[in-house]
C-alpha cells in the first residue's frame, strides 16, 4: 500500500463496513482537489478509534461518500507535551503550529504577555493548521487548542509540574533535563520576548527551569523547533 495515500482526521465513529459522508471541505478536498474518483483508497483516522483504510464510493464535489474497509493502526499513547506560547503574527503562528504538531505537541495554549502582538487568536483556525499537519506527518492524535490566558494563569495552572521556559539573555543551563514520564510543559515568548517583570516573575517561580537555546536570539517560532527537537532527541 502506497504511503502516499491521503490521510483525513474525521471526528467520528469509525468501524469497518461503515459508509460515512465526508464534509464540504474534505469533499471539495478529495474530489476537486486531490480529483480522486470512485474506487480510490484513502486513510482516515481519529484519537478515539485509530487509523482505518476507506475508499470512496461515491466521489462528488459537495459530498463524497466512503466506506471504511479494515482497522490499520490503534490510536497512539503519545507524551504529552503542552506548549505555552505567545501568539505571534498569523502567518508565522500557522508555521509555529505546523512545526510543534509534526514535533509532537499534544496540547497548545495561547499566552499572553505584556509584548504579545496578536491578542487576538483564531482558534478555529489554528485547529485547521493542525490537522492537516497531523494528517500530513502521519500522527493519529490531532493536539487540542485552549483558549488564550494570561502568563500568570499560565504558571499557575501548570503549578505541580516543571515548565520549561525558554528564556533569552538569562544565565540558564542548555537543554539537557530529564523529560517527565506523563507530561512535559513548555513555554516560549512573543516577537518582543519577556519582559523584565515576566522574566522575573518566571524566575522566582521553583517549579519553572528556564532553557537557553544558544547564543543567538531566534525567532519565537524557530526557538519552539529548537525546544521540541530537543525534547525529540531525548524520547
Ligand atoms: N527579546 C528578543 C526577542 C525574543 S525572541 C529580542 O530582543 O529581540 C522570542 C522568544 O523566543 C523569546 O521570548 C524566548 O522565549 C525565545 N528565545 C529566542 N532566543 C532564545 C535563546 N537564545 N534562548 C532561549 N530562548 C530564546
Amino acid at each position: 500500500m502506497s504511503s502516499t495515500i491521503q490521510r483525513i482526521f474525521i471526528d467520528e465513529k469509525l468501524e469497518p463496513g461503515l459508509i460515512l459522508k465526508l464534509s464540504k471541505e474534505d469533499s471539495n478536498y478529495l474530489a476537486n482537489v486531490l480529483r480522486l474518483e470512485n474506487g480510490a483508497k484513502l486513510k482516515i483516522f481519529n484519537e478515539k478509534y485509530g487509523e482505518f483504510l476507506a475508499e470512496i464510493v461515491s466521489s462528488y464535489h459537495k459530498a463524497c461518500e466512503i466506506k471504511i474497509l479494515e482497522k490499520l493502526k490503534d490510536t497512539e499513547k503519545l507524551l504529552s507535551i503542552i506548549l505555552g506560547f505567545a501568539p505571534i503574527k498569523h502567518y508565522r503562528l500557522c508555521f509555529l503550529i505546523e512545526k510543534a504538531t509534526e514535533l509532537g505537541v499534544t496540547e497548545f495554549q495561547p499566552v499572553i504577555t505584556e509584548r504579545t502582538i496578536n491578542r487576538n487568536v483564531k482558534i478555529d483556525k489554528l485547529f485547521l493548521t493542525g490537522k492537516e499537519a497531523s494528517e500530513q506527518s502521519g500522527r493519529i492524535v490531532t493536539p487540542k487548542f485552549h483558549e488564550q490566558i494570561k502568563i500568570e494563569k499560565f504558571i499557575t495552572s501548570y503549578k505541580n509540574h516543571t515548565i520549561l521556559a525558554a528564556i533569552e539573555s538569562v544565565d540558564a543551563k542548555p537543554f539537557d533535563f530529564e523529560l517527565d514520564n506523563d507530561k512535559v510543559v513548555l513555554l516560549v515568548g512573543p516577537e518582543g520576548g519577556f519582559s523584565e517583570r515576566e522574566k522575573q516573575l518566571l524566575l522566582s517561580q521553583s517549579n519553572v527551569k528556564p532553557v537557553n537555546l544558544g547564543p543567538r536570539i531566534l525567532r519565537a517560532e524557530t526557538a519552539v523547533c529548537c525546544l521540541l527537537s530537543s525534547i525529540n532527541c531525548k524520547l
